[in-house]
């Protein structure tokens, strides 16, 4: 399993479950996203309505499930959540959705896996507080109106232009969720030792913060990692000495980059001149599905400035030379 890689682990599971922030306050970061929902929550609050619906969009790990919990929390409701995987008949949703309480939230994450005939299910649903069922086969069938407890859709996505246009409409509240800065995943470090029992020196927490590749599923997960280093070849507390040595037998380099990364960013210097390169012929050459590597891969390191798309293809920037100690090629 890739130490570094922004989807949940089932190893990650119960113990993201104990760190998860409960309430906007304890939520580091995303301050726009938050400033915005705060004024939402608040205008419901007081006109006792249910929170417009919400579509969070942005990489794994940076805090969709979370926001949704908090989200709920701030409302003083209940979540249910599910998975657009996880519904494979319009039945299942009706169920989910009539079972409801008033104002509940209703989490759908990867939402844009939903197949078609169960989207438009939710349409009536997210509009008017309905479902329209249709009794019988046939020249008898009919079609009756249910009505529904006012709720509130949180949709989550990695993948926003994959949301269909109806359904991406009905959302009343879009918020996308960036990459977060050092400063906030090194308060978000801080937050999980705390949380853990565990001794960190500040710089020690901003050594693993440099390095999480601007996500706190990331960073919560080294510092897993560097915990147990410092229980077992030191006197437990993380320091900046033990975080850089523990970060450097985990094989993650001074960015936050793998063996994977490097693989990828020295195929294009060395078979492809530093590119500009097809994807394609990228993912042909190191042995990947191009779609694993615009999913997973090249995100942080467009990001991070490391890759530039081209309408020629990819190509590596002056500061992947710069961090490999390699000499910058003339133009
Ligand atoms: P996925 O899309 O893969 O489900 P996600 O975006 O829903 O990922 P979460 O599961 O919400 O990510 O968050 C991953 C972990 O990071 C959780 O353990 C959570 O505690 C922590 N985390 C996320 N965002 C924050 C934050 N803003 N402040 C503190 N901790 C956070």
């Amino acid at each position: 399993e890739r130490v570094l890689s922004g989807e949940a682990s089932s190893n990650d599971v119960s113990f993201e479950q104990s760190l998860r922030p409960q309430s906007l306050s304890q939520y580091i970061g995303q301050d726009k996203v938050k400033s915005n929902l705060s004024v939402f929550i608040e205008a419901a609050k007081m006109r006792k309505e249910a929170l417009d619906h919400v579509l969070l969009y942005g990489p794994p790990g940076l805090g969709k499930t979370t926001l949704a919990v908090v989200i709920a929390n701030e409302m003083g409701v209940n979540v249910r959540t599910t998975s657009g995987p996880a519904i494979e008949r319009p039945g299942d949703l009706a169920a989910i959705l009539t079972s409801l309480e008033p104002g509940e939230v209703l989490f759908i994450d990867e939402i844009h896996r939903l197949p078609r005939a169960i989207e438009e299910v939710l349409y009536p649903a997210m509009e008017d507080y309905c479902l329209d069922i249709v009794i019988g086969k046939g020249p008898e069938a009919r079609s009756v109106r249910l009505d529904l407890p006012p709720f509130t859709l949180v949709g989550a996505t990695t993948r926003a232009g994959a949301v269909s246009a109806p359904l991406r409409d009905r959302f009343g509240v879009l918020c996308r969720l960036e990459y977060y800065n050092d400063e906030q995943l090194t308060d978000i470090v801080v937050r999980t030792a705390d949380i853990l029992d565990t001794e960190i020196e500040w710089n020690g927490a901003i050594e693993i913060a440099k390095r999480s590749r601007g996500t706190p599923r990331i960073a919560n997960r080294l510092l897993r990692r560097v915990r147990d280093f410092a229980q077992v070849r030191a006197d437990g507390v993380i320091t900046l000495p033990l975080a850089d040595e523990a970060l450097g037998l985990l094989q993650v380099d001074k960015l936050g980059l793998d063996h994977i990364d490097h693989k990828l960013l020295r195929g294009i210097i060395d078979k492809f001149r530093g590119g500009p390169v097809g994807i394609d012929t990228i993912a042909a050459s190191i042995g990947e599905e191009s779609t694993t590597i615009e999913d997973v891969y090249e995100p942080y390191l467009l990001q991070i400035g490391f890759l530039q798309r081209t309408p020629r293809g990819r190509m590596v920037t002056h500061r992947v030379y710069e961090h490999f100690n390699l000499e910058v090629p003339n133009p």
